[in-house]
């Protein structure tokens, strides 16, 4: 298989790489615009591989995807491509909207120029992954393992500027499906922890953090519930989809480990206790901080769709998942520490109604 992974040097696109190439045997090309999320050292495994080429090209670039496309003639397309970090949208939005919804319509354009061109039996076989999050649900009350979970058929209600632009990328991919018959499938995926993870998201901020001897900030009490998928049973889920998953269909990913933020840390502050003992409890480090703006309070997902038709399961649940990532961190300083000369960990996402204000009127 020849399979084209947009967004490719990211954290669950390196990771799916990775797996696509070393595991699965497919020819795969890379595109990514190594925006300050992308980074070719997470490619380093496959760097060099002969089934492995990289374009760096924006998804918003037209003509640069229709270039891609036709030369390397995909029987795939992964599309991961995306801003992703909450945070990040809450402070500027422009990237989110530009990137995730004009940059899927860009892709889905160019990807339909190239289908609508193909033999009529790899256009059969043909499949575009939008790959997409539980986030555009909305927020589900109660606590880890109560409350119900998002299925499929959940309705829209996205909360932050990020999942937003997200479902509407996905209304798009799902549109280019029932209108032009694109072999669209669309997958829903709950919170990734795991290697190659860019340290601002909690779990990585976290270890690193912890080791550095910094505070460990916790957004309001620490009862935001997230539904946790160690990222390469996402790529797993990703590929199968991709091979035996049915065009036009939705599928939601998720691994069953629900928990509170606090829980989240304090457990890696006990791995770190053990793995890396210092003269203090890495939990004495944790601090609460004023909480994120419109915080969802909890997310589940419900992934009996793909386990039943997909035959799916997750392979890591959350205890060896996240002794895997602690360890990968600790193992792995080259790779994190110029990550955090660039970004060293400040607070992102608090809204300053003033300030905005004033800005606009300056
Ligand atoms: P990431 O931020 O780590 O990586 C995104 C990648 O996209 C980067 O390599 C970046 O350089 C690239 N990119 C950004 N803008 C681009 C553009 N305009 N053109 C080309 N490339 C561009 O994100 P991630 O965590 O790996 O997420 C990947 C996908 O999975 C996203 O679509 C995200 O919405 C979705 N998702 C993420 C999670 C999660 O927990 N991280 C959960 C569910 C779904």
């Amino acid at each position: 298989m020849r399979v084209m992974v947009t967004g490719g040097a990211g954290f669950i696109g390196s990771a799916l790489v990775r797996h696509l190439v070393l595991d699965g045997g497919h020819d795969v090309l890379t595109v990514d615009a190594l925006t300050y999320a992308g980074n070719l050292e997470s490619l380093n495994p496959v760097h060099d591989h002969p089934r492995h080429r990289f374009v760096c090209a924006d998804i918003r670039d037209a003509a640069a995807m229709r270039a891609a496309i036709g030369t390397f003639r995909p029987d795939r397309i992964m599309h991961l491509a995306a801003e992703s970090h909450v945070d990040r949208s809450i402070t500027g939005a422009d990237a989110f909207i530009t990137t995730n919804i004009v940059g899927t319509f860009t892709l889905l354009e160019a990807a339909r120029a190239y289908w609508h061109g193909l033999a009529p039996e790899r256009r059969a076989a043909f499949r575009l992954v939008h790959v997409s999050t539980d986030e555009v649900y909305g927020s589900l009350e109660g606590g880890p393992g109560s409350g119900g979970a998002f299925q499929e058929t959940t309705p829209y209600d996205p909360s932050s500027p990020y999942a937003a632009s997200k479902a509407a990328a996905d209304h798009l991919a799902r549109a280019w499906h029932r209108t032009y018959g694109l072999p669209v499938i669309v997958t829903n995926c709950s919170n990734n922890y795991g290697p190659y993870h860019f340290p601002e998201k909690l779990i990585p901020l976290t270890i690193l953090n912890a080791l550095e001897g910094k505070p460990l900030p916790i957004y309001g009490k620490g009862e935001n519930v997230r539904d946790w998928l160690y990222v390469d049973d996402h790529a797993r889920a990703l590929d199968l989809i991709a091979t035996r998953g049915r065009a036009g269909a939705t599928y939601n990913i998720g691994g069953g480990n629900e928990r509170r933020n606090i829980d989240v840390v304090r457990q890696i502050c006990a791995v770190l206790d053990q793995l890396r003992p210092a003269a203090h409890a890495y939990a004495d480090l944790i601090r609460f901080v004023t909480d994120r703006p419109g915080h969802d309070a909890r997310y589940a997902i419900d992934a009996t769709l793909l386990e039943t038709e997909l035959g799916w399961r997750a392979q890591e649940n959350f205890d060896s998942g996240i002794m895997r990532t602690v360890r990968w961190y600790l193992d792995n300083r080259a790779w994190w520490a110029p990550l955090r000369d660039a970004y060293a960990g400040e607070r992102l996402g608090l809204y300053a109604p003033e300030r905005t204000m004033r800005q606009a009127s300056a």
